[in-house]
């Protein structure tokens, strides 16, 4: 197996309109597919983080008066710049990630251009209140109005989608952005910045890189940052929580899951294993919407696993060849071993049958087997801790009531799923089920129109749709005497 480190060109930061590199330790950036090191990059100094943070302050006075309209020209001007440049973006995620290079080109790139369109257009429409005389003599009219600086902490799975998850609808509003990748994977965003900084106005966007603990931290306590969005674990957004505390930020919290996947008897058999087969390893399963958590009724759970492990067996990985690989690698050896973890704990449960994969994959990139662990009692850590890895847990259950409440039972609250050809039986359990979706009879499908975000530890902030443009944004009340 073999990786292109050459194709790597964009290693400085944006802060403002000069273009820089960190001065502080560097993180070593990894090709998870083989293992190799593709860069070590230094990360941000307080006092470039400082400068990012003014850069963005300065320019929200400008930004946050320029008309919606001439926002989304530049935010369309974005979209077809990554469009036309979507196989290279597509070739350093997948460098970067590990992730087989046609699925990121056809999946992920029209995603992220869509986004941009998507926000571009939605901010020029956005709704409220009719404004009206609600106190006789004062007339009364409702203003959706920017919040000023945003610090945006972004994770590693999917960090050029990730990046544009945040920025289009925080720029679109008339926010300023200082956004982190993950330490991990900062070469998309990177490269967004070089692009963003020849059309948008400078300030806008700046990209500051490095670690959670120095960099991160340093943005969400920043006393000019009015807004922290965050995308990765629960712990971490604890800490974006405590932060906030101190000064009142505003926070927009995207947290992990664990998405339950409800098999009644009468489902069809064949959908349910091609989309588990498919939706529960995308990405290699480092995905927080992942169909990681099977619930399957008593008639059909015996068929179901069988089908489902010989269908997983059949996944491709670890081929010279991207167009052979329906998955990648783990992000990190750490990632790939604590998921190892996971899979020998469960298998020390005598209920438990790990009936495919089970193992690290040999070789010096982070590949990992993907695993069905059958007979997973709803007691059980896989069945309740979120593995973020290709693992996916098949649990038997007699009564509906009971697939219910244990999807309910859980700590995380971000998407779920129901197969049943009985429409009355989806829709009963989807008005149950605690998640901030549910889809019946498929699973991970999103659209830029509809809202993506959880409920409970999974968080609240909700992304892509006008619901994450009002997140992005202050309503305000604007009252005239004109007696
Ligand atoms: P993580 O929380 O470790 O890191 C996310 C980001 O936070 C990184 O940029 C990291 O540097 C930064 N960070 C870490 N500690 C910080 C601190 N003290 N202060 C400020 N920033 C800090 O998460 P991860 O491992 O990169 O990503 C995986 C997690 O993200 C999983 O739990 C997954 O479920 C979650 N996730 C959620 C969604 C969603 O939409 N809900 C989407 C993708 C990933």
């Amino acid at each position: 197996m073999t990786v292109d480190l050459s194709i790597v060109t964009e290693r400085d930061m944006l802060i403002g309109s000069s273009f820089e590199g960190g001065t502080e330790t560097a993180e070593r950036v990894l090709a998870p597919k083989t293992g190799e090191t593709i860069l070590d990059l230094p990360e941000a100094s307080p006092s470039q983080i400082d400068a990012a943070v003014a850069a963005a302050d300065k320019a929200f006075a400008t930004w946050s008066r320029t008309p919606p309209g001439v926002r989304a020209g530049l935010l369309l001007k974005l979209a077809d710049a990554i469009e036309a440049d979507a196989a290279s973006f597509a070739a350093l995620e997948a460098l970067n990630c590990g992730k087989p290079y046609p699925a990121v080109l056809r999946d992920e790139l029209p995603a992220v251009v869509d986004c941009f369109r998507f926000f571009a257009g939605a901010a020029r429409v956005q709704t409220g209140s009719a404004a009206g005389e609600y106190l006789p003599g004062h007339t009364s009219m409702i203003r959706r109005d920017p919040i000023g600086v945003v610090a945006s902490i972004a994770p590693w799975n999917y960090p050029l989608m990730m990046a544009a998850w945040k920025l289009a609808p925080a720029l679109a509003a008339g926010n300023t952005v200082v956004i982190k990748p993950s330490e991990q994977t900062p070469l998309t965003t990177l490269k967004l910045a070089k692009l963003a900084a020849s059309i948008l106005p400078e300030g806008v966007l700046n990209v500051v890189v490095g670690r959670g603990e120095s960099v991160g931290n340093a943005l969400i306590h920043h006393p000019k940052v009015s807004m922290i969005s965050l995308t990765g674990d629960i712990a971490t957004g604890k800490k974006v929580l405590a932060a906030a505390t101190k000064s009142i930020k505003r926070t927009h919290l995207e947290l992990g899951g664990k998405a339950p996947v409800i098999v009644f008897d009468d489902a069809d058999l064949d959908a349910v294993v091609e989309g588990v087969k498919i939706f529960g390893y995308y990405n290699a399963g480092q995905d927080c919407t992942a169909a990681c958590r099977i619930y399957a009724g008593a008639k059909i759970y015996d068929k179901l696993v069988a089908d489902l492990s010989s269908a997983v067996a059949s996944l491709g990985y670890g081929h010279e060849d991207d167009e052979k690989n329906d998955i990648g690698p783990l992000i990190s050896a750490r990632q790939r071993d604590r998921v190892a973890s996971f899979v020998a704990r469960a298998a020390e449960n005598q209920h438990v049958e790990v009936t495919t994969g089970g193992r690290p994959a040999p070789g010096s990139g982070f590949f990992y087997e993907p695993t069905v662990v059958a007979g997973a009692l709803q007691s059980d850590e896989i069945v309740r801790r979120e593995v973020f890895g290709p693992v996916v847990s098949v649990t038997r259950f007699d009564d509906v009531d009971d697939a219910v409440r244990w999807a309910n039972d859980s700590d995380y609250g971000l998407a779920s799923s129901v197969w049943t050809r009985d429409v009355s039986k989806a829709m009963a359990a989807a008005a149950e089920l605690q998640y901030g979706c549910t889809w019946i009879n498929c699973h991970f499908m999103l659209a830029n129109e509809m809202p993506h975000g959880g409920l409970k530890q999974s968080g609240y902030g909700k992304d892509l749709s006008a619901y994450a443009l009002e997140d992005y944004s202050v309503v305000r009340h604007v009252m005239v005497k004109y007696a």
